[in-house]
């Protein structure tokens, strides 16, 4: 639509201006350091960092109202900057101006409702948020046009020239990075770091197909992350790993398109996400409680965080009821079918810390829940949601079993209704599938197929035929018509199929 035909009030905050003052900020000694420099942590402590806007007070007084029609408005504009996560640029990176703005068609990713078929094996209605129909086909490249439009804005502002962008991943921060530095290619080449044989093939390809450069390495992503942190302390690279805030920032539009979603009403609502590196949830409860805090939602969500048990840091530290005794510790992994959330030692538990506290107070209650589920009940949850309609990744399998552990535990009631994240697409993680079907997991993922769940191609030739259609080689009509008609008659067969 053509700005001018816009509201009149609303018209000129339609094409957003760069605004804000952003810091990064230490969660640990509160010290703010300027964004002109790339860093990941605090110089003088070593805590991780969150992006802070010190004039975000300004974004309080405009009326919540005004807020939500010009988010509404928004999505009729045809500039591209607007078309994806920076539709919410007030709250992410705002102070890019829209020329620094990459957008390969990330964000604003479909909800869709389960049927009732599977609302009702699960207890109560929800929704799929589908990520993997992201660009790279997953989650990750919200937090990477953020990370990439920001180094863009720094190379256009010449504060930096040629950028080797690197980071350590499960699969898909990977294809995420490599993805958006192909599309700045040559200014910013990648390089990414992968753990050797846990990462999917169709993961693997899609750096490969980007042309950055890939290094496997042996062990599994916590080691992978240390060898990005040892590069990024010692050489001149940019790091987008999530422990980068920028990533976390740009992952924070997943909330605001939940909100948005549901017309700015969140009373009744549920946000259940995988939790891996922790960088995710970090996003989610920070782009809730800035909205809250500027009034433009008037309710916090329940947030459920779910690992496998395989995988399970952040649930295990959530154990300890009692605040003051809680301690963190990392765990060894296992082959977990979540395999992108497979880390024991996450980069931003002390983003999560900070932040659950702070999202419990203010909602006056608990409203953050963390549950474990086993490998089995990823897999077939993932196979149900499947075969009712979703393409949800093993990840996606993770949340809806989490889901159904919450309702389980009494988190949460048939009376609500739930966002569950698909965090990636189905085809990136195929292979699992495949094991299930053919029954061949290795034993250490202690995953056994339910018969009911199985699928597998039947193979069709009659045997009794010599001649059948191959490739290049023609047969004679009859032997052709022979073929089909006794194809046909054993698929119908089998179908149980009535003549017409
Ligand atoms: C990265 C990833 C996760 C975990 O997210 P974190 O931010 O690391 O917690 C979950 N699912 C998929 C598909 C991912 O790629
Ligand atoms: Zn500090």
């Amino acid at each position: 639509m053509k700005n001018d035909l816009f509201p009149k009030d609303i018209q000129a905050d339609i094409i957003p201006q760069p605004s804000g003052k952003l810091l990064y900020r230490c969660l640990e000694c509160s010290a703010e350091f300027g964004i002109e420099q790339l860093l990941y942590t605090c110089p003088d402590c070593g805590q991780v960092l969150l992006i802070h806007d010190k004039n975000f007070n300004r974004l309080k007084a405009v009326p919540a109202e005004k807020w939500q029609r010009i988010f509404d408005f928004r999505k009729m504009t045809r500039l591209p900057a607007l078309k994806g996560i920076y539709r919410y640029h007030e709250f992410i990176g705002s102070v890019l101006p829209l020329s620094s703005i990459i957008y390969l068609g990330e964000g604003h990713t479909p909800m869709i409702a389960a049927n009732k078929n599977l609302e009702k094996m699960v207890g109560l209605p929800f929704f799929y948020k589908n990520d993997g129909q992201n660009p790279s086909a997953s989650f990750k490249d919200r937090g990477m046009a953020s990370a990439m439009s920001y180094i863009n804005y720094l190379i256009q502002t010449g504060q930096v020239s040629d950028v080797l962008a690197i980071c350590a991943s499960t699969g898909d921060t990977s294809a995420a990075a490599a993805l958006y530095a192909a599309y700045m290619h040559p200014r910013v080449k990648s390089a990414v770091i992968l753990p050797h044989k846990k990462v999917t093939p169709q993961q693997l390809s899609q750096p490969l197909g980007s042309g950055a450069s890939v290094f496997e390495i042996p062990g599994v992503f916590d080691d992978c992350m240390k060898v990005v942190e040892s590069l990024s302390e010692n050489y001149s690279v940019a790091l987008l790993n999530s422990k980068n805030a920028w990533r976390i920032l740009g992952q924070e539009s997943y909330s605001y398109e939940i909100a948005q979603e549901f017309d700015y009403k969140l009373g009744d609502t549920v946000i259940v996400v995988p939790i891996g590196n922790a960088g995710n949830i970090t996003a989610v409860i920070n782009g809730f409680l800035k909205w809250y805090e500027v009034g433009i939602i008037d309710n916090l969500p329940k947030i459920i965080g779910v690992q496998s048990v395989h995988a399970d840091p952040v649930y295990r530290y959530y154990l300890e009821p009692d605040t003051t005794k809680r301690k963190f510790k990392p765990v060894t992994v296992q082959p977990s079918v979540a395999q992108a959330a497979m880390i024991g030692n996450p980069v931003s538990m002390p983003r999560v810390v900070h932040l659950v506290d702070r999202y419990n107070e203010t909602a006056g209650r608990q409203k953050i829940f963390f549950v474990a589920v086993s490998e089995q009940s990823i897999m077939d949850w993932e196979l149900r949601a499947n075969r009712n309609g979703h393409i949800a990744c093993t990840h996606g399998g993770e949340t809806l079993s989490g889901l159904v552990e919450a309702k389980a535990r009494g988190y949460v009631h048939g009376n609500e209704i739930a966002v569950i994240d698909s965090t990636a697409h189905a085809l990136k993680f195929s292979g699992f599938q495949q094991m299930y079907f053919e029954n061949s997991f290795p034993a250490e993922y202690q995953v056994s197929p339910n018969p009911d769940l199985i699928n597998r191609p039947q193979y069709i030739q009659p045997k009794d035929l010599k001649k059948v259609p191959e490739p290049g080689k023609s047969i004679d009509p009859e032997a052709f018509d022979l073929f089909i008609q006794r194809v046909s008659q054993e698929i119908a067969t089998t179908l149980k199929l009535q003549p017409k």
